[in-house]
């Protein structure tokens, strides 16, 4: 009892600052994983290391040394099955504002100007019901989707934009990426989503943007061939038949957003925002 009390009389402001910094890691690693898969195999951790102290405390050596080791062969397993997911979390921590400022400086009228001409050229897709895939890049850099295409390098307008997805044409096939004000490259292959949940209706051309989003905070915009329909993804989640005033304010969001949620936010920032 004494020694309790000794140990709260002796906490520092060091532990507080100590603690509270665990607290907030892990905080933010849970809610980084809450409904992933990879909440699933935290769980299964979890149990896996009660069952081993309990083994270690009643003395069971055979099943203690099993479970000792099914844990570190556990750990590597986890390493590798969820590499993905890691990569997006340290992804996701890089971009974290407080670290980095955010690469999109293009002047007000640039954005609107460039996001006009993708939203011409989803109407003008959707009117004529001609299939198109158009990602547009944010923070996280997706070079390596980028060299799966054909190389392009041109000014954003909705006239090189529905020329792409002419269907016939060599280029129509695929994704275009859009990186700040340049169509970089178009017919870029684009990893699949394999969301179970998703609708049957969803072919793989939204799958694919669907995917993309899963793997990076880029924008995907959709024009069905089938419908005509134009839908939004972002994060992994689908947004369907958007208008064209719509679709404006989600990639005028997408690119400034306006709730923006960095690690710390001062309070005096804002007042001067
Ligand atoms: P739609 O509503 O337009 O029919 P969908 O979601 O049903 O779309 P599909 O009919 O399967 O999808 O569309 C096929 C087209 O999607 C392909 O011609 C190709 O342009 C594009 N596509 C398919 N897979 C990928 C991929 N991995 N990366 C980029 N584009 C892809
Ligand atoms: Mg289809």
């Amino acid at each position: 009892m004494k020694e309790i009390v000794e140990i709260f009389l002796n906490i520092g402001m060091r532990d507080i600052i100590d603690m509270a910094i665990v607290a907030f890691v892990f905080y933010k690693l849970l809610m980084l994983i809450r409904q992933t898969s990879a909440e699933q195999v935290l769980k299964g951790l979890v149990v896996l290391l009660i069952a081993t102290k309990l083994s270690e405390w009643a003395k069971l050596y055979v099943t203690n040394w099993i479970l000792k080791n099914a844990m570190t062969l556990g750990m590597i397993a986890v390493l590798i099955v969820f590499q993905p997911e890691l990569r997006r979390a340290l992804e996701h921590i890089g971009r974290t504002k407080f670290f980095t400022k955010s690469l999109v400086e293009l002047s007000d009228e640039d954005l609107d100007q460039n996001i006009s001409e993708v939203v011409e050229a989803a109407t003008y897709l959707s009117r004529n019901k001609i299939g198109a895939l158009i990602i547009i890049e944010r923070e996280t850099a997706i070079g390596d989707v980028l060299e799966t295409g054909v190389s392009i390098r041109g000014d954003i307008s909705s006239a090189l934009l529905i020329n792409i997805f002419i269907p016939n044409t060599p280029l129509h096939d695929g994704a275009v990426i859009i990186r700040e004000d340049t169509i970089m490259a178009a017919a870029c292959v684009l990893p699949l989503t394999g969301n179970p949940n998703l609708s049957k209706e969803l072919g793989t051309r939204h799958r694919a943007g669907i995917g993309i989003t899963e793997k990076s905070d880029a924008v995907a915009v959709m024009v069905s061939e089938e419908t005509g329909a134009i839908s939004v993804a972002m994060d992994g989640k689908i947004s369907r038949y958007l208008d064209a005033k719509t679709l404006r304010s989600v990639l005028r969001n997408a690119y400034k957003p306006e709730d923006e949620k960095p690690l710390f936010r001062w309070k005096w920032r804002r007042k001067n925002e």
